[in-house]
């Protein structure tokens, strides 16, 4: 039999790309990834799909699962001969068990590994502008739990050298015990003007930050209910926040983004919005699914080189064309002297990553500008055309078209339909709403608007373009801005204008 073995794998502090790639590696070989609340789950995403997928809990105070039980679970796994991913958040070793889990690991004859993650303990403070050492300032730190208890008899952590020894103080966990913890570092000596910042949520979307002095920090942190899980930080570094305050200084920090698209695309406007600050989201409310008609499509796809003008108006219909296409043919040639035209420089992208120039793109990415475009190139009349495009797409083009006098073939390249509502960015806009809902095809708005979803009246709606804005409009969706430029950078450029006023 094979032999199993258990990684119990750092997930890093929330942000999924503060993930290791080993830890990514791990994940992608997993056969059963056990994962806890502190690990953001989107790092599931890089599992395999068939994985099996076991949530074990532990937010303070509602534990899902006993330690003992999780120990057990991990090693029937891994004795099962299964490859076991075993996500803590932060780093495995620093105060998430990890220690005692690989010891029942050991203790079984179980195989495993460690794989070190990105702690809170460090990105906590590095992502609200805290250096943990500093030349000038401090040449040590100190990690500390604040899950004990500081009044009660014979704690385990000494204070008076916690309040008194020199370097930072980084404390997890003990944001509900913040009174009693400061009060006793005073007691023992730590100086009353000492900086202390909180960091809650680090490294999200969400994060948030509160600084203050060790005397009057719990007031504070009472005062805003600010609310585990954060990182405590003591110590002169603090003071050093003001110019190194980068993350929270990003242009949609704090902006809570719901992207709805479909679950292959909505990848690349959500990094994008994240990488600016925001705690942006996938919304799947739409789903791509290959052509309805295969062997019809195929066959349009086979005849291309005798068609005179090629249109392709959506990155989806690129990827199909050139799917079917490859499968067909083994020389890119085969495509013969055709002509191409697309909509959107997204459109035009996919076209030249298959190694084809484009003829024509009309400056405004929306399909009603592709005919005069193509009037100015050349007659219409008895033009051949093959249309590659969507099931639900509009039909005004190949109408107009063949008003004219085209030949037109359409090629049902692909359809949309809704996405189950059941999905896990449904469930959070359920849960937490946006401050922004993004749309960027008619068809989104159409499908978000059919899943009747309760919207607050201070949600933003965003456009990619004057068709998406004309389809929300139709369904009373105030359009609160319409991007310039049709595509992400353009939405996304919108987006910042929109917040930056
Ligand atoms: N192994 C983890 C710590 C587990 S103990 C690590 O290395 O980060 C749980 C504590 O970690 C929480 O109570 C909180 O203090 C801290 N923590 C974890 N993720 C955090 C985050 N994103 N922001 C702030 N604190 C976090």
């Amino acid at each position: 039999m094979l032999e199993g073995i258990c990684y119990l794998v750092g997930a890093g502090p929330g942000d999924p790309l503060l993930l290791t790639l080993k830890g990514r590696h791990c994940l992608e070989r997993a056969d059963v990834v056990v994962y806890d609340y502190l690990c953001n789950p989107e790092l599931l995403k890089w599992a395999p799909v068939d994985a099996e997928k076991l949530y074990v809990g532990k937010k303070a105070g509602a534990h899902t699962m006993r330690q003992e039980d999780i120990d057990a679970l991990l090693i029937s796994k891994t004795q099962a001969g299964k490859t076991v991913a075993r996500l803590k958040g932060g780093d495995p070793f620093v105060f998430g068990r990890g220690g005692e889990e690989a010891e029942a690991l050991a203790a079984a004859g179980c195989r495993f590994e460690i794989v070190p993650g990105v702690s809170s303990a460090i990105a906590g403070p590095a992502y609200a502008g805290i250096p943990v050492t500093h030349r000038k300032h401090t040449s040590m730190f100190t990690i500390f739990t604040g899950h004990e208890d500081p009044t009660k008899p014979d704690p385990s952590l000494d204070y008076k050298v916690l309040a008194t020894s020199p370097g930072t103080k980084v404390m997890l966990m003990g944001i509900e015990r913040l009174r009693s913890i400061t009060a006793r570092l005073r007691e023992e000596g730590m100086p009353a003007e000492t900086p202390v910042a909180l960091v809650r949520w680090a490294s999200t979307g969400y994060q948030k930050t509160l600084v203050g002095t060790v005397t009057n920090i719990a007031e504070k942190a009472e005062e805003v209910s600010f609310e585990a899980p954060a990182v405590a930080v003591f110590g002169e570094v603090v003071n050093l926040r003001e110019p190194l305050n980068w993350f929270e200084s990003l242009p949609l920090f704090g902006k809570r983004i719901a992207v709805t698209r479909t679950q292959s695309q909505a990848g690349e406007l959500v990094a994008s919005l994240r990488e600016l600050g925001a705690d942006a989201y996938e919304m799947p409310t739409i789903r791509i699914e290959p052509a309805p008609d295969k062997r019809e499509f195929y066959e349009l796809v086979a005849y291309a080189h005798t068609y005179e003008w090629l249109i392709f108006t959506s990155p989806n219909g690129v990827d199909a064309f050139f799917k079917a296409f490859y499968e067909l043919y083994k020389d890119a040639r085969s495509l013969g002297g055709v002509r191409i035209a697309v909509i959107g420089p997204a459109t035009a992208e996919r076209v030249r990553s298959n190694r084809f120039e484009i003829d024509l793109i009309p400056e405004k990415h929306i399909a009603g500008e592709i005919v005069p475009a193509l009037q100015k190139e050349t007659t219409i009349d008895n033009l051949k055309v093959l249309l590659v495009r969507g099931e639900k797409a509009r039909d005004e083009l190949p109408k107009e078209l063949s008003r004219l006098g085209a030949i037109v073939d359409e090629a049902l390249a692909y359809r949309t339909l809704p996405e189950s509502a059941d999905s896990l960015g449904i469930a959070r806009y359920r849960r937490e709403g946006a401050d922004m809902v993004t749309f960027t095809s008619a068809s989104t708005a159409e499908n978000f608007h059919a899943l009747e979803l309760p919207t607050d009246k201070n949600v933003s709606f965003a456009s990619i373009g004057p068709i998406t804005s004309k389809a929300m409009r139709s369904l009373e969706m105030p359009v609160a801005l319409e991007a310039k430029s049709h595509d992400i950078p353009g939405l996304i450029q919108a987006i910042v204008g929109f917040y930056k006023k």
